[in-house]
């Protein structure tokens, strides 16, 4: 075995142990890969459950007036700020422990819920949300999820009433994207009693103002001489804690404080260890995973502030006797702003629910989540920012700021290049083992057929069948069953992808970006499907603005549909051997550098 095939089996190995510890629920979006339309997950959609209603519209309205009255995002912006008495604001009204039992002095709500006041105040600030989330969303999740009874007593209280704040601290110089490759180390004592920590983590949000960090770091295996990482909770108070930069200067999100610091020496009791030993990267997944939710719906307030001012200033703006908005070229902008938000509040709820609801592994969905909402949150503002013209180019502009913030987020908690990459090679392992099962049986036939026989039944299964979506609505009948013939003829393209392309397309970007493409569009529309179905059968809003919003559904089906096509077209009729050709020569690899990355 060559070093790329050694490192690429250590991968492997991790990734399972990180991933499959066991059988699990069909998620929807490995139904989706297996061709099935796991309807449970997404339909009916989902409603905040009716005895936490009220006290969420009490917290809507409360966070709405706490933010008008209070928050000021330009002047956090040119300070690079957060006022204290913003922080203790936030704090009183509950935001900062939102999600945390009520034992612990939290409210107790449901993901799904978090996710509306969240919205809120993405809508207003991404410096403020930022700072939210990496404390509530990111900070104290490991706790909440990994703490022992003692743990949560102990840390919990002071930090969901925001007399604490907390961060959460996995980067390093060598760990970016590469999350597993910690280099911090903690090294057990000779009587056991603590772990000594030495190493440095950079961009961390709220480093410097946290009283609590999680901080990931890698032990020892016993009895080998492996190591893995595990997550500890460090005070900065901690002889040989050293805050190297305490806000480094940066482009957006500038209220923020990102941190860089170093642990010299510094000992940890062993008491302070969230989750399993060894276990750490399991942890930080997990508690990313809760952090996409609340990034969807950060992106889903900010693109629902573009959409209004590009409105605003297109119904007022005269330019060639005429209001901007006469215009078609900023009409399509608009419309598909529109059709985009309502993707991404629809997409959010439904993500947000499948924690709710106690799916076990939501991986491929908020990693979907996050980059879908991401990236239309960037679209969403630079066609705002086109529409406002010269003018949203000054720093008086609300879009100037929000350009600058919304960068971050196509980066922040996972690239989108990575996330594209993870929702097609995982999603694509289900078909993947049945098809290896087939293999293995066909040149070894003593294995014996059972197993071979029930993957081939699935897969032949999938190629015939074209999947239900069930709407009520009579109305939504057509768009339902073009989802369902796209969802088939997605499931022929990935077997038509691992049979061709086998093992290696595991190297295969390209492909795997139009396969995950294909499957973030399919679960887009389910979500917008199911929105409208409920909102059709009287769920919802009535009215002009109900009708504006179901021409934007409706429009988002039309142009997602289109995208899927277009995605599993290219995956036969596509430039990939001259991009990478020339990508390669560019870059000074030489010619036997293989084609597809591989
Ligand atoms: C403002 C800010 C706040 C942050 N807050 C926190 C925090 O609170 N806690 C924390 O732990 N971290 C935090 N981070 C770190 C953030 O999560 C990392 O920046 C991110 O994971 C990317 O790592 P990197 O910057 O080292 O980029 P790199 O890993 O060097 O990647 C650079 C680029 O290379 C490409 N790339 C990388 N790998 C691949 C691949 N496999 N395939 C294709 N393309 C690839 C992507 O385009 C990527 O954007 C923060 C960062 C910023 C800028």
């Amino acid at each position: 075995m060559n070093e790329a095939e050694i490192q690429r089996q250590k991968e492997i190995k991790e990734a399972e142990e990180l991933l499959f510890t066991g059988p699990q629920a069909l998620g929807f979006a490995k139904g989706l890969f297996l061709g099935r339309f796991v309807a449970d997950w997404a339909m009916p959609y989902p409603r905040v459950a009716a005895a936490q209603q009220a006290g969420l519209d009490k917290s809507i309205a409360e966070v709405r007036a706490y933010l008008d009255e209070n928050l000021d995002p330009v002047a956090i912006d040119r300070t690079a700020d957060i006022p204290r008495h913003v922080i203790d604001g936030l704090a009183r009204i509950g935001v900062l422990g939102m999600t945390a039992p009520t034992e612990y002095g939290g409210r107790g709500f449901s993901q799904q819920a978090y996710c509306q006041v969240l919205e809120e105040i993405g809508a207003r600030c991404a410096s403020t949300s930022v700072f939210t989330n990496a404390h509530h969303s990111i900070g104290i999740r490991a706790l909440l999820l990994f703490g022992t009874r003692e743990q949560k007593q102990k840390w919990l209280p002071p930090l969901v009433t925001g007399e604490q704040l907390a961060a959460f601290a996995l980067t390093e110089k060598e760990a970016g994207s590469d999350a597993a490759n910690v280099q911090t180390l903690a090294e057990p004592s000779a009587d056991g009693s603590h772990y000594v920590l030495n190493g440095e983590k950079r961009y961390i949000t709220n480093a410097s103002i946290a009283q609590v960090l999680t901080v990931m770091a890698r032990t020892p295996v016993p009895g080998s001489d492996k190591s893995a990482i595990t997550a500890f909770l460090v005070t900065p108070d901690m002889p040989g804690f050293t805050m190297l930069e305490p806000r480094m200067e940066k482009l957006g999100i500038r209220g923020t404080a990102t941190g860089r610091f170093e642990m010299r020496d510094m000992a940890v009791p062993k008491e302070n260890i969230l989750g399993p030993l060894g276990k750490g990267l399991k942890v930080a997944l997990t508690v990313l995973d809760f952090g996409r939710t609340t990034f969807g719906a950060c992106c889903t307030g900010a693109a629902k502030t573009c959409l209004r001012l590009a409105v605003e200033h297109a119904n007022t703006r005269r330019q060639f006797k005429k209001t901007l908005g006469d215009f078609d070229l900023v009409k399509r902008k608009i419309g598909r702003m529109a059709a985009d938000v309502y993707a991404m509040e629809a997409m959010t709820a439904v993500t947000a629910s499948l924690i709710d609801r106690g799916l076990e592994d939501y991986m491929i969905e908020t990693a979907m989540l996050k980059v879908f909402t991401t990236d239309r949150l960037w679209e969403a503002v630079n066609d705002a920012f086109q529409i406002h013209g010269g003018s949203a180019y000054f720093n008086d502009s609300p879009l100037e700021r929000m350009l600058r913030d919304a960068r971050i987020n196509q980066i922040g908690e996972g690239s989108n290049e990575v996330l594209t990459s993870f929702v097609a090679l995982v999603g694509m392992r289900g078909p993947g083992m049945e098809f290896k099962e087939i293999y293995d049986t066909m040149f070894n036939p003593s294995r014996g057929l059972g197993k071979a026989w029930t993957a081939g039944m699935n897969r032949l299964g999938a190629a015939v069948k074209i999947p239900s979506v069930p709407v009520k609505s009579e109305s939504l009948r057509s768009q339902a069953s073009q989802l369902g013939r796209l969802i088939w003829r997605f499931n022929l393209s990935v077997n038509r992808a691992l049979i061709t392309y086998r093992e290696p397309v595991m190297d295969m970007q390209l492909v795997q970006e139009r396969i995950a493409g294909a499957a973030m569009e399919m679960f887009a529309s389910a979500c917008v499907i199911s929105r409208l179905d409920a909102e059709l059968q009287g769920g919802g809003k009535n009215g002009e603005a109900a009708a504006g919003s179901h021409r934007a559904a409706a429009l988002f089906l039309r142009q997602s549909f289109h995208r899927i096509r277009r995605f599993l077209g290219e995956l036969t009729d596509n430039d990939d051997e001259a991009l990478l050709a020339t990508a390669n020569s560019v870059l000074g690899k030489n010619d036997s550098a293989r084609l597809n990355g591989r």
